[in-house]
């Protein structure tokens, strides 16, 4: 087959929105085939927009993962995730709605519907997580999401195991609008890898601490260095958090949980660089930092 010509190309920016926890993370990384976005049990992990991009040979896809968007919104933390949120629809050729099977279409997602629904912007429906209900109980989840988006795709899909998502990718290019590609095709990402270790990290704070440990974590990388002949990479992250409490249950009995952490991010830093990974964690108390406008600034909030 030919290649196509530049004028065939389709590129474009793919919102996944969603109430939280409904699978945007799990569902960008599955659509890109390489782990970017933090996945946890606990809705707001996503903190900032993150791009992943998949190459066709006639398409583009440049997916954008959101955080959840909610509507009691208590912090300026908060508040900023949201706006982002929002902000990211604004950029959007496609938006992709998310909702979850398992917990049905929720007055939540009726007003995300609602409000996708007035705009412009090409919308998709998916309804995420199919592998965990029998088909009886997929079908009138199916069609109410089609009656709140009327002629529109509504497409049943598991992020988890991948069902699917070779019908959802086709219907996706066919609204994307005729451009060439904007990034390189080797390009997964926009963020740096800097920011992707920060993550990294984070996701295994939230995984591996059952007490609540809430958004009030972030991870600063303050040495990266790589020594691409050894194939080696020396990470040093701080841990912030905003309470003692919280830095005493990081750290855990005699250090352990905090050991846990790193053993665990350092696999998961291994696999993504593909590098023998030395990784020295600490943690910090920085009180008031989600309300505190020149750190959050500084965190690229
Ligand atoms: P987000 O808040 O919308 O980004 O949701 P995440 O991607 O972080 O996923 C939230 C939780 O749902 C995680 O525990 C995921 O493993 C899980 N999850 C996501 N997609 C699926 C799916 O298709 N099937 C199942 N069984 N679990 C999923
Ligand atoms: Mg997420």
């Amino acid at each position: 087959m030919p290649p196509p010509t530049e004028s065939q190309f389709r590129c474009g920016f793919v919102a996944l929105v969603g109430r939280p926890n409904v699978g945007k993370s799990t569902l960008l990384n599955a659509l890109v085939g390489s782990k970017l976005a933090i996945v946890s049990p606990k809705p707001q992990t996503t903190r900032t927009r993150l791009l992943g991009i998949r190459t066709l040979p006639q398409a583009q896809l440049v997916f954008v993962d959101t955080p959840g968007i909610h509507t009691h919104s208590g912090s300026l933390l908060n508040r900023r995730m949201v706006e982002i949120a929002f902000n990211a629809l604004a950029e959007t050729d496609v938006t992709a709605l998310l909702v979850d099977v398992e917990r049905g279409i929720t007055p939540a997602d009726q007003e995300l519907a609602r409000r996708l629904g007035e705009g412009t912007t090409p919308v998709v429906g998916v309804v995420n997580k199919i592998d965990r209900v029998a088909k009886p109980r997929l079908l009138p989840v199916l069609e109410q999401l089609a009656s709140l988006l009327p002629e529109r795709e509504v497409v049943p899909v598991s992020a988890l195991t991948g069902e699917n998502l070779s019908e959802l990718v086709p219907i996706i290019v066919g609204l994307l609008p005729m451009s060439p590609a904007l990034y390189s095709d080797d390009e997964l990402t926009d963020q740096s890898e800097r920011t992707i270790a920060q993550e990294i990290v984070r996701e295994q704070v939230f995984l591996q601490t059952q007490q609540e440990i809430p958004y009030a974590t972030t991870v600063i990388v303050e040495e990266f260095t790589e020594k691409p002949e050894k194939r080696v990479l020396f990470l040093r992250a701080v841990i912030m958090v905003e309470r003692p409490s919280q830095r005493a249950i990081i750290i855990g009995e005699r250090g352990a949980r905090l050991k846990q952490i790193g053993q665990a991010a350092r696999l998961q830093l291994e696999a993504f660089f593909g590098y023998r990974v030395f990784l020295e964690l600490f943690v910090k108390v920085s009180k008031g930092w989600t309300n505190n406008p020149r750190l959050l600034k500084e965190f690229g909030l």
